[in-house]
């Protein structure tokens, strides 16, 4: 039997595990369930407590994308059966966000089908966003708009919002697999462009596409490298008129391990339990707020969510608190990570090398 100890000791010195040690974790057996969840739990409670935060999805822009992402109910040719509608007012926009922040979010996540916005699209978001922020100065605000061209990120961030999402979602061996319309690159250079910006970067996976163990590694191992703030991890939803209709190859106990695996490889960043918990966790998801700090509330882009309520009674019955707005999500001792330089060039101590 594995202990996963050790594991967890290495993520509370912020040591990012090997291969390795990652591997054994997706590939653990059920015997030694509870004990990965009680080792990812160490790690959380040392850096998150007993916190959840709540995220909202306001879909701004449904359907109708030409990009032919294989596991999205949006794709070019989609026959999933979604409401589709194009740009939502500023003020529809408020409203929607507003339902999710009465309800506890603290972020809301305005995300918008397609390649990447135009200026003009950037430009009609604003108001959406100076409008939130106005209205909930504690909430966070995150875009997600697809690939970002140059000035864009600024001027998300100018319009007052906080974050970008862009996942990664696979391994940049296997992107080819579940997308032709852009690269894996394209998406790390717009994660990278909104980081320039000053936007707190959001970056996660989806896994249950047909990956591989080491592919999931090597998604994590990537997301590492762009340093996020917040790691979403999604379980696929194979919506039916997709090119991944059919593919169900997860496990309550098999997402509890890939949940596992990113917390130890996020030891003190935000880790979201996204699309796809309820179907793929199903009566395992209290299991799984011991792992990750941070869910949706409600609904998802395309598809309907568990029951608000249901959320927070779950959180509350597993002995979680709902973060509060205002209340940071990520721990203060994160920032001594970034110390300013007090030798070498301009001081009278040696430089460091
Ligand atoms: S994931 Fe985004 S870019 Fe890809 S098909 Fe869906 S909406 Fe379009």
């Amino acid at each position: 039997m594995t202990t996963f100890l050790p594991l967890a000791e290495k993520a509370l010195r912020r040591e990012t595990p090997t291969r390795e040690e990652l591997l054994q974790v997706l590939r653990s057996s059920d015997e030694e369930l509870m004990d990965l969840v009680a080792a990812a739990f160490r790690v959380r409670l040392r850096y998150f407590e007993r916190r959840v935060k709540l995220n909202y999805l306001v879909n701004v822009k449904s359907g109708l994308c030409p990009e032919d992402c294989f596991y999205c109910s949006q794709r070019l040719g989609s026959e999933a059966e979604i409401v589709k509608y194009t740009w939502l007012k500023p003020e529809q926009t408020r409203e929607a966000a507003s339902h999710g922040v009465r309800a506890g979010a603290t972020r809301v996540c305005l995300v918008a089908s397609g390649r990447g916005p135009t200026d003009r699209d950037v430009a009609r978001l604003a108001p959406a966003i100076e409008g939130i922020k106005a209205e909930y100065p504690g909430v966070e605000v995150c875009a997600c708009l697809g690939l970002l061209s140059d000035g864009q990120a600024d001027r998300l961030r100018e319009a007052g919002a906080d974050a970008y999402n862009h996942n990664l979602n696979t391994s940049e061996e296997r992107y080819a697999d579940i997308c032709t319309t852009h690269e894996f690159a394209d998406r790390v250079s717009t994660v990278e462009q909104a980081k320039h910006a000053g936007l707190s970067p959001c970056s996660g996976l989806i896994a249950g596409m047909r990956e591989s163990d080491d592919d999931l590694v090597d998604a994590l191992f990537a997301l590492r490298e762009l340093e996020p703030d917040s790691v979403p991890v999604n379980f696929l939803m194979p919506f039916e008129g997709t090119p991944l209709e059919g593919t169900w190859e997860l496990t309550p106990q098999r997402c509890l391990r890939i949940l596992a695996a990113a917390r130890f490889v996020f030891p003190d960043v935000e880790v979201r339990l996204a699309g796809g918990r309820e179907i793929h966790l199903r009566s395992l998801q209290p299991l799984a707020l011991h792992i990750a700090n941070s869910i949706f509330l409600g609904d998802y882009l395309t598809s309907e969510g568990q029951e608000g309520r249901a959320d927070l009674e779950m959180i509350a019955d597993a002995g979680f608190t709902v973060q509060g707005a205002g209340e940071p999500t990520l721990p203060g001792e994160r920032h001594d990570l970034l110390r300013t330089r007090q030798r070498g060039a301009g001081t009278a101590l040696p430089p460091n090398a």
